[in-house]
């Protein structure tokens, strides 16, 4: 019987120990804060920081948002980015993804401030967890390794296959995995758009990782029985719906259910996960800058 797995039960549950350590922090008169920065009009980024000002909200975290017209020159971004590094009321910092043409992503990832870094993409904070001792875990690899932990789901000693080697899923997934320790110890291969036979790959599986961002790539033929498949993916489709689209991830649900033992959908799969490593990432930022210990 395969298992498909609900990203938000294991979500809310992370989301509950946040709330705790925020109130530990409050009561110490520390108020953990979090920046979002947006510079784009795409309605997905704007979707997304929304939903990370909502869950702010929800945990009792101050959140605040800056929005920067995608025209202004890149200097104003980094102007923002250097006051908010500077104001001790803001532990965490988050430019939403994709920036303008004009402005060089690397620069901005740069210039945020590594301890103020809650998504884990400054190089330092990269270094960090490559050398198997991370500060922040980047949200959705840490997602993933959550509910991995959250099923019950051994690392140790399977072979994780990863499909997508991006700075924010594939890589540092495929690091995770690789590092001692729980969530990690498994023999790992990344695969990518130049990946040949990509199906022998992904067959060799015991956990499966889909981050390609391309819809319903892989169907149940490319999966091994009784793996695990964890679907990062999120795609829109167009459909004569009303809203004109549906979301679906980069696994063909139906046939992959065939095959593997537990599954996660999309939506309501990897997502949550994603968001809830979020506020965790801030709440440590918090910790760390105040020194007052919380657990989590
Ligand atoms: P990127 O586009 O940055 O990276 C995609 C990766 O997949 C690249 O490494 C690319 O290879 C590889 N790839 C593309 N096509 C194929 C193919 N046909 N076969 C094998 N590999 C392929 O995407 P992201 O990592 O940012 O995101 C991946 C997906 O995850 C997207 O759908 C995104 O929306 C979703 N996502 C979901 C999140 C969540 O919270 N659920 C969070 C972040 C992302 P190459 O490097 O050779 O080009």
């Amino acid at each position: 019987m395969t298992r498909t797995i609900d990203g938000n039960e294991i979500a809310d549950g992370i989301s509950a120990d946040v709330k705790a350590s925020v109130e530990t922090l409050r009561d110490a008169d520390v108020q953990p804060g979090l920046a979002t920065v947006l510079m784009s009009d795409d309605g997905a980024s704007e979707t997304y920081v929304s939903m990370k000002q909502r869950a702010c909200e929800e945990l009792g975290i101050e959140g605040s948002h800056v929005e920067i017209d995608p025209d202004e020159p890149a200097a104003v971004l980094f102007d923002r980015i250097d006051e908010l590094n500077g104001d001790p009321s803001v532990h965490g910092i988050l430019v939403q993804m994709p920036v303008p043409d004009h402005v060089d992503k690397r620069t901005v990832l740069e210039r945020i401030d590594p301890t103020k870094d809650v998504d884990g993409f400054h190089p330092e904070n990269v270094g960090r967890l490559v050398a198997g001792n991370a500060r922040y875990k980047p949200c959705t690899p840490h997602g993933v390794q959550q509910i991995l932990a959250a099923e019950g789901i051994e690392t140790e000693g399977k072979d994780a296959v990863v499909v997508g080697r991006s700075d924010i899923v594939g890589k540092p997934m495929a690091n995770l995995f690789v590092q001692y320790g729980d969530g990690g110890n498994a023999t790992t291969t990344v695969c990518h758009s130049r990946t040949e036979d990509l199906a022998t790959k992904t067959r060799q599986a015991d956990i499966l990782v889909a981050a390609a961002g391309v819809p319903e790539m892989i169907d149940g033929e490319m999966i091994k029985a009784g793996a695990t498949v964890i679907d990062v993916g999120v795609n829109r489709v167009d459909t004569d719906t009303d809203k004109g689209y549906e979301l679906v991830g980069d696994v063909e649900f139906e046939s992959a259910k065939e095959t593997a033992s537990a599954i996660t959908p999309v939506p309501g799969g990897v997502g949550p996960l994603t968001i809830a490593m979020l506020m965790y990432n801030t709440v440590k930022a918090a910790s760390l800058q105040s020194g007052v210990e919380v657990e989590l």
